[in-house]
């Protein structure tokens, strides 16, 4: 299978859009089949960026570049970075899931806890769909959370991190900036999963309409906020940043809370996502202007 044309990048939102409109997966699991998500952020990223090599050198060598895991589950069919795209997406958390994560104190909401299982079950199924999709119109592709040697490593300086990080490809995408709490801040806010696709195909990148990678969180703009800090149950957020460690403690413990509690098998916790000025926009008001101005950062945005 080979195309050397490229697609549009309207073509994709286009196949996203479809998909949380009309399958079935979109499915909250429920006993009034609700769906899990009612729209998306897409933004593209091309694999000659140098963001890739600055994660490599941030994040640790082990997270992958999108040539390393497109060439390794494409060895037939090598690819050049710059013949590389990162689609990224955003799935924003809906009102009604929000509202009942804002009123949760210790354990999630039901409706979050659906939210983390069947709604990233959607979101698997979206990943496949869009490689699917894409290798029917004669475009390799491959979704790298889906790969079999996907995996988490103990990092020094994170204290856990993976081999390809979907927050980083999203911020990569022009789609956020990191939190205190190490959540994505988009436009639609913190409250939300993400998910992407590399693919050999062309796409026009998504500019990154910020200046750092933290600028849309207060605490790092004018040192405000930390208000994740006290919605946190087990203090896993500080001023220091956020406690992977503890935040994985307390995710464990939730999944007996959930099984007692709502009668299925899941697990979940988002309080810092929730009740927060960055659950649903970003709350750096000269950040969030400059967006809606269309203004974009100069020199490029550094990593640290
Ligand atoms: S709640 Fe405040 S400090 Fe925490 S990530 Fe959001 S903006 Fe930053
Ligand atoms: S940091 Fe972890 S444990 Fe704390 S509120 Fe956020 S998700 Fe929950």
């Amino acid at each position: 299978m080979e195309n050397n044309a490229s697609i549009s990048g309207n073509w994709i939102e286009g196949l996203i859009r479809d998909f949380i409109a009309t399958s079935p997966d979109n499915s909250m699991g429920n006993e009034a089949g609700e769906p899990a998500w009612d729209g998306a952020l897409v933004g593209f990223a091309s694999g000659v960026d140098q963001i890739w090599q600055q994660y490599k050198e941030y994040v640790g060598a082990f997270h992958w570049t999108p040539w390393e895991v497109f060439n390794q589950h494409h060895p037939n069919e090598p690819a050049r970075p710059e013949e590389l795209t990162v689609i990224s997406w955003v799935l924003p958390q809906r009102e009604m899931v929000r509202k009942a994560n804002r009123r949760a104190k210790q354990y999630p909401s039901e409706e979050w806890a659906r939210i983390r299982v069947y709604g990233e079950e959607f979101n698997v199924a979206l990943r496949r769909h869009v490689v699917k999709s894409l290798e029917q119109a004669g475009y390799a592709a491959i979704a790298p959370m889906l790969v079999p040697n996907w995996t988490i490593v103990k990092s020094e300086r994170f204290s856990y991190a993976s081999s390809w990080s979907e927050r980083h490809a999203a911020h990569a995408a022009g789609l956020g900036t990191f939190g205190l709490c190490d959540g994505l801040i988009t436009a639609k806010g913190k409250a939300m999963r993400t998910g992407s696709v590399v693919a050999k195909t062309s796409i026009e990148p998504t500019p990154r309409p910020y200046a750092h990678h933290r600028a849309y969180c207060l605490f790092f703009s004018d040192g405000s906020c930390g208000e994740c800090i006290d919605r946190c149950p087990v203090r896993a957020i500080t001023e220091a940043g956020h406690d992977k460690e503890k935040c994985r403690q307390h995710l464990a413990r939730s999944r007996e809370y959930v099984k007692e509690t709502y009668k299925f098998d899941g697990y979940g916790c988002g309080l810092c996502q929730v009740g927060v000025p960055c659950e649903t926009g970003i709350p750096v008001k000269a950040a969030r202007e400059a967006l809606e101005r269309g203004e974009l950062p100069s020199p490029p945005p550094p990593l640290a």
